[in-house]
């Protein structure tokens, strides 16, 4: 990996982003200022009492980004390495991602500094449902609206929306989303990632000169995001799956891979490796597959300058979030490798949300076939819009998607103007 995410500070980067949009866009300070600032951040203390009956002190935290747009949407995180500058960082690129996709939100996130993988399932439900009362003040349906993240689930969700609830008096199912679907959840979350970047793909393809229909894919990270896309690729485009990974390692195999097996494999013996048919390879090996596709779909921070020269993919499709660092941008721009950016290529999870946050106010529920018709309409769009820009400036999709996203956060901030 070429750095750590320890070694950069995330908000740094975000803040250093939205100054290279502002030049492009010519904003004034004071709209760089309003950007470049979280509008509402909250840290809460609160004491957990753990099955043997000791307290324990946690830490959580609650920002809401920018609200120009609509309420703030965003995951909340568990994890021992959660910052507030990590927070905001994540914040501030859900509201460019619910941005470049038209959603009427903004951005927000949280998080809570804990190990989830150290506690009992009892010792989560309480952590969740005070960190739940402690946020429940700025939480809610028609201004911020959590859903999960890493080591947060539906569960977390349906705990957050019953402590909600019970504070109100009556249920708000619409208070977060990613719900189990007998709660209010949507048909199709469960794979909106992942089909959401398949239907990037399919439609950059033509302009990146690449023929999704038998043309080669690796994927790394066989994961949610990940196995749903190749899946997608194979079954409704006819892409070849020819190398796939996780984190104990790679397989590949140049005819081709079917991933429904690769899935039954994966879950028969907890990884891809060792899949029938495949040669093992290493998840840097993966990355430079000669592959018509690559869709990096683990971590961030994973093609760096240098193994960014030696990537032979023609599309870059981002469904994890910040896996190119910008040195490897350059290099991608040079060498006329299309990139997907994440906050397009994996906005189908958050779109799928607004779907199910939407179907929760109205109380009335849409079938499968209609959320993936509307999940595509809203993939396909964005897409299109993305790429207009990128022609119109001569600048690459990254780029693009961002000066699409902030135009549109500072056309609301300017309609609204500066209160009072
Ligand atoms: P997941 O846990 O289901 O899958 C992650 C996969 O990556 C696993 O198969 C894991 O084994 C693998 N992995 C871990 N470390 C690896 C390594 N070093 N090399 C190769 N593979 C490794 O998670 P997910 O929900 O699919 O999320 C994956 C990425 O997509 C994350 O960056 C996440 O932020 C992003 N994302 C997910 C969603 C969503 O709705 N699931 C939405 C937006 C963005």
């Amino acid at each position: 990996m070429p750095k750590t995410t320890q070694t950069v500070n995330p908000f740094d980067t975000a803040r250093r982003q939205i100054d290279i949009v502002a030049d492009l866009l010519d904003l004034n300070n004071g709209l760089r200022e309003i950007l470049k600032c979280p509008k509402r951040e909250l840290t809460v203390n609160f004491p957990v009492r753990m099955d043997d009956g000791s307290y324990r002190v946690y830490t959580g935290y609650r920002v809401q980004y920018n609200m120009a747009r609509g309420p703030t949407k965003g995951g909340i995180r568990y994890h021992p390495q959660v910052t507030l500058d990590e927070v905001r960082a994540l914040a501030a690129w859900m509201t460019w991602k619910c941005a470049v996709v038209n959603l009427p939100y903004g951005g927000g996130k949280g998080g809570v500094v804990c190990d989830p993988k150290h506690m009992s399932k009892t010792e989560l439900e309480r952590l969740t449902r005070r960190y739940a009362s402690e946020i429940a003040p700025i939480i809610g349906p028609e201004m911020d609206i959590p859903a999960p993240d890493v080591y947060t689930d539906s569960q977390t969700m349906a705990w957050i929306m019953d402590t909600y609830s019970m504070q109100k008096g009556y249920s708000v199912p619409g208070v977060v989303t990613g719900k189990p679907i007998s709660l209010g959840g949507s048909e199709g979350r469960g794979e909106a990632t992942g089909r959401g970047c398949a239907y990037t793909i399919r439609e950059a393809a033509p302009h990146a000169g690449v023929k999704v229909k038998g043309g080669t894919v690796a994927v790394q990270g066989f994961g949610n995001a990940g196995s749903v896309a190749a899946k997608l690729l194979h079954d409704e485009q006819g892409a070849k799956i020819i190398a796939v990974s996780d984190s104990r390692g790679g397989i590949f195999n140049a005819k081709g891979m079917n991933p429904h097996e690769i899935e039954a494999h994966k879950t028969k013996t907890g990884t891809v490796v060792g899949f029938p048919g495949s040669t093992e390879i290493s998840n840097a090996e993966l990355l430079e597959t000669k592959a018509d596709i690559l869709i990096p779909a683990a971590l961030e921070n994973q093609l760096g300058k240098t193994n960014a020269e030696k990537v032979q993919a023609k599309i870059v499709a981002e469904a994890a979030n910040g896996p190119t660092l910008p040195e490897a941008d350059e290099v991608f721009q040079q060498r006329k490798v299309t990139v997907l950016p994440d906050i397009l290529a994996n906005a189908g999870g958050v779109t799928v949300s607004y779907f199910e946050w939407a179907q929760d106010i109205q109380g009335f529920f849409w079938t499968l076939d209609e959320v993936n018709r509307r999940l595509e309409r809203v993939m396909v769009e964005s897409y299109r819009a993305v790429h207009e820009v990128a022609e119109a400036r001569h600048v690459h999709n990254r780029t693009a998607a961002y000066v699409l996203a902030i135009q549109r956060v500072v056309d609301a901030m300017k309609l609204r103007g500066i209160y009072p």
